[in-house]
């Protein structure tokens, strides 16, 4: 029997599982860019996206970080719990770039003294606008409480994160999280990949990531494999 398709989205679809509290991820070749202005098919981005979302969340998890991923079903769908989406997006920034360097005239690779946390509402209609906590809260999206996990969250993923990818000769400069409610809990949700983070190479300042779509760089999928290809050489030491 085919598994109910729950919610197609412009570069995943999500399936329900066999449990109810469970869901099938799949990971297409769809990519988007500028709100869905731009868009192409570049085939095994799902594949490799899968992949690079799966060797991460394992990591993570090792490090005491829950996520929704149960097991892999194949190269480009996972068994995930089934969690409520929190509607905001959290970015976090170790270095100035694209939106941020846009919006306050910082050039590119500016370094910042601190990490930056900055949250968005989900929502393509309105262009996923950034939200201050006082929003969040007022309108009722998510409480102080729920904001300040994501927060403490978000920045133990970022110094788990980083020091993997610098282990690779990757440098992390910003990248976008999303949570999920899963029995009472907060629980990363979602992907991280080459699509919902920027890398940079440490040896070139290479784009190892979706801006190489965005900007028409040429050879994406090439980076996302050589990131892939880092990440096992990196699980192997
Ligand atoms: P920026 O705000 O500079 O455009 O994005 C900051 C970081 O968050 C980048 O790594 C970007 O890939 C990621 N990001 C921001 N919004 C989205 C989104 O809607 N989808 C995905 N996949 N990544 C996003």
């Amino acid at each position: 029997m085919e598994n109910k398709l729950l919610y197609k989205g412009k570069s995943k679809s999500v399936y329900a599982g066999e449990q109810s509290d469970t869901c099938i991820m799949e990971y297409r070749n769809s990519a988007t860019a500028g709100n869905g202005a731009k868009k192409a098919e570049l085939e095994g981005k799902g594949a490799l996206n899968a992949e690079i979302t799966t060797i991460l969340y394992r990591y993570l998890e090792n490090n005491g970080i829950e996520t929704h991923y149960i097991k892999t079903l194949d190269a480009t769908r996972m068994l995930v719990k089934k969690v409520d989406i929190i509607q905001v997006e959290v970015i976090v920034r170790n270095i100035a770039a694209g939106g941020f360097s846009k919006k306050y005239g910082v050039p590119e690779g500016t370094p910042l003294k601190n990490t930056v946390l900055e949250f968005c509402l989900k929502s393509d209609e309105y262009g996923d606008p950034m939200m201050n906590e006082s929003q969040i809260t007022a309108l009722g999206i998510a409480s102080q409480e729920d904001l300040d996990i994501l927060k403490n969250t978000a920045l133990r993923v970022n110094n788990l994160l980083s020091s993997l990818f610098d282990r690779c000769g990757i440098i992390l400069v910003d990248f976008k999280l999303e949570f999920g409610r899963y029995n009472g809990k907060i629980i990363l949700a979602d992907e991280i990949s080459p699509d919902s983070c920027r890398f940079w190479d440490k040896a070139t300042g290479d784009k190892m990531d979706k801006d190489r779509f965005r900007r028409d760089l040429g050879d994406v999928l090439g980076a996302y494999r050589e990131v892939l290809r880092r990440l096992k050489n990196a699980q192997q030491v």
